[in-house]
């Protein structure tokens, strides 16, 4: 175990059970079972900024590795413990500074969760915009270093739009900061923007200063069902061209449905071959866009047309979406996916993802935010077989190969993680792979910074022939 000054010893978990629910994240289980548990690694639950920049000292003069951790939401094995590593986990740091409704912006801690600036916002009459689908737990500082989307992308975009300066600890302690605070700001290269998305490689962010918008209106929702994919892809595409766009397009595929159903009755007819649910929270003007989406929808091809008259309704409507994720747990163990295509493609990659299901014998139910062409297929198989664990990393890996035939990426939404590298690699290229390795290297030059995701530890080449976890 690492040997800290005193000041962060009293940080470092020591309870072994405690400790290993810090090794873990929502991500799958790996690929090869021997990596399945990272040894030696010690856990360090930071309180303040100071704890930060002493991890971070220590971690440079022993070359050790850090991991940082927010709520371990990371769908690719982005916030795991590795062998020998720090994890190091900023959750405490959660306080909302400030609220400004005349700069509209945020200023908060890097564990504060989601929902809770959504919240605080909210209270001033103001708006935080992107909604992962974790918001009740995923952190603001993993939506930094993730880039995260949600639900509201197609309208309000990603988290890279709303994040206007930084602070940030770097390998050997010193406190960086990016950006500005004021509403313009031009000045020198964008590295906030470099920040964001970087999942951790280049420093630890212990303040985030986000944009804030006046809230809109409470979103009322449409639900159509669909007979063919072709049919609700169509309504995808006439939705997205409506001048005013919708503030939410899911989908849902028959395999969804057939999970959803499994689980509870939502009121999804068995002959569905698609579902959409589209809102829009458009001030003053709710029930007017819902209407005109339900009719766009009906004449793309929709079976049957459901609009929400008011909140309740509109929160009935979306209750199937809702439980999809639990319905799909229940099924066995999954990989989440998260590919992201032209929208026009979306059908062939459904299609494509249920031809996979049939060849290699598993379960891939596929939603998610259509309106984006951003997928998640789940690729389910039972718990403990191996063989079936063999087959879902076959069929993954072409699901991979066919987001990028395509012409989408690997990553949507939820990063590279340790789980793509490979992908990401195929994606870019060896040249972009050594540049941005170049990039990380100004930042964190001993190659410290969670070293095993992205781009993999300095000298393996993460291209095809790399590691395959
Ligand atoms: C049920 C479910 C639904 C989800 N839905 C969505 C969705 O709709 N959209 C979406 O985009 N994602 C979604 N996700 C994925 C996940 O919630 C996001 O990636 C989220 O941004 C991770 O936040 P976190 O606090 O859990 O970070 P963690 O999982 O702890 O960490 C994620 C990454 O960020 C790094 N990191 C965390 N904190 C810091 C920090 N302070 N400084 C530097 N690096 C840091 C970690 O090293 C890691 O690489 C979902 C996950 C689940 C389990």
């Amino acid at each position: 175990m690492a040997t800290f000054p005193p000041s962060v010893q009293s940080r470092v978990v020591t309870d072994e059970d405690v400790k290993r629910t810090y090794a873990a994240d929502a991500g799958p289980e790996p690929r090869d079972p021997a990596r399945d548990v990272a040894s030696d690694y010690t856990v360090v639950r930071a309180r303040d900024v100071a704890d930060v920049v002493a991890v971070l000292e220590h971690a440079q003069a022993t070359g050790t590795p850090v991991v940082p951790q927010g709520a371990r939401t990371s769908r690719v094995g982005g916030a795991r413990a590795t062998d020998g590593c720090i994890v190091l986990n900023v959750e405490a740091l959660d306080a909302i500074e400030t609220i400004d409704p005349v700069e509209g912006i945020a200023v908060v801690g890097p564990g504060v969760v989601n929902a809770a600036l959504k919240a605080a916002a909210a209270e001033a009459g103001l708006f935080y915009g992107p909604d992962p689908a974790s918001t009740a737990t995923c952190t603001i500082g993993g939506n930094v270093a993730t880039n995260a989307g949600g639900l509201c992308c197609l309208k309000y975009g990603v988290t890279a739009d709303w994040v206007k300066a930084l602070d940030v600890v770097l390998p050997g302690g010193e406190v960086m900061r990016t950006g500005h605070r004021t509403i313009k700001g031009v000045t020198g290269l964008d590295l906030t923007g470099l920040f964001v998305g970087s999942e951790g490689t280049l420093g630890v962010t212990t303040r985030v200063v986000t944009r804030l918008v006046p809230a809109p209106d409470p979103a009322l929702t449409a639900l159509a069902t669909f007979g063919s994919l072709d049919e609700a892809v169509r309504a995808v595409v006439a939705l997205r061209l409506d001048r005013h766009r919708p503030s939410l397009l899911e989908m849902m595929d028959r395999a969804s449905l057939d999970a959803v159903r499994g689980f509870g009755d939502y009121g999804f007819p068995e002959e569905s071959e698609a579902v959409l649910l589209v809102q829009s929270d458009r001030p003053g003007h709710t029930a007017e866009d819902v209407a005109r989406y339900g009719e766009l929808m009906t004449a793309a091809g929709a079976v049957e047309v459901a609009v929400a008259e008011d909140r309740q309704e509109a929160d009935l409507l979306l209750q199937g979406r809702r439980v999809l994720s639990t319905a799909v747990e229940a099924l066995g163990a999954r990989i989440a996916e998260d590919v992201c295509v032209p929208v026009g493609r979306l059908g062939e990659y459904v299609r494509g993802a249920a031809e996979a299901a049939r060849r290699f014998d598993v379960r891939i139910p596929v939603s998610g935010h259509a309106g984006d062409g951003n997928l998640h297929p789940s690729i389910v198989y039972p718990y403990g077989d191996a063989g079936a664990r063999e087959r879902a990393w076959a069929a993954f890996d072409e699901l991979m190969q066919l987001g990028l035939s395509l012409g989408g990426t690997v990553a949507g939404e939820h990063g590279i993680g340790s789980i793509k590298r490979r992908w990401f690699a195929a994606e870019v290229g060896p040249r972009e792979v050594e540049r941005q390795r170049a990039i990380k290297a100004v930042f964190d030059p001993s190659g410290i910074m969670n070293p095993e995701v992205v781009f993999g530890p300095a000298g393996r080449v993460a291209g095809a022939a790399g590691p395959a976890t």
